[in-house]
């Protein structure tokens, strides 16, 4: 037991155990020295999936109000559907560009929404990145 022992410094690849603060792999699930079982970082750290399933919905779809849909408002779905088809329709007039302008508009904002966390589905219940 040498004072540079208790100095030590987890590294990289390294944590202290929540117990009884032993350096530990990062990996370890349970603490080798004490046998207590680490909080869990990986289901702290999980992204849920519903969230992930939004986002990339809204990334790729949301201009056609498929993560609106997903999440069951449908109201919010059709208008972001009426708003850039109708206005790919219309492109040939001011409307329709004006139509996907407000389109692109509404769809930044739910992009803003979802990664801050805010979004929500049609019962009122927050898609958040964590579970
Ligand atoms: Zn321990």
């Amino acid at each position: 037991m040498s004072d540079a022992q208790n100095v030590q410094k987890a590294g990289i690849d390294e944590k202290y155990c929540s117990s009884c603060g032993s350096i530990i792999k990062k990996e370890a699930v349970i603490c080798p020295k004490c046998g207590v079982q680490q909080k869990s970082l990986v289901a702290d750290g999980e992204v849920s999936t519903k969230w992930l399933t939004v986002l990339l919905l809204h990334i790729f779809l949301g201009m056609f109000g498929v993560a609106h849909f997903y999440s069951g408002k449908t109201k919010r779905g059709v208008l972001m559907l009426v708003l850039t088809v109708g206005g790919m329709i219309f492109t040939f007039a001011f409307i329709g560009f004006a139509a996907i302008l407000v389109a692109f508009v509404f769809w930044i904002i739910d992009l803003v929404e979802i990664v801050s966390g805010k979004y929500t589905n049609a019962q009122g219940q927050v898609i958040a990145q964590n579970k």
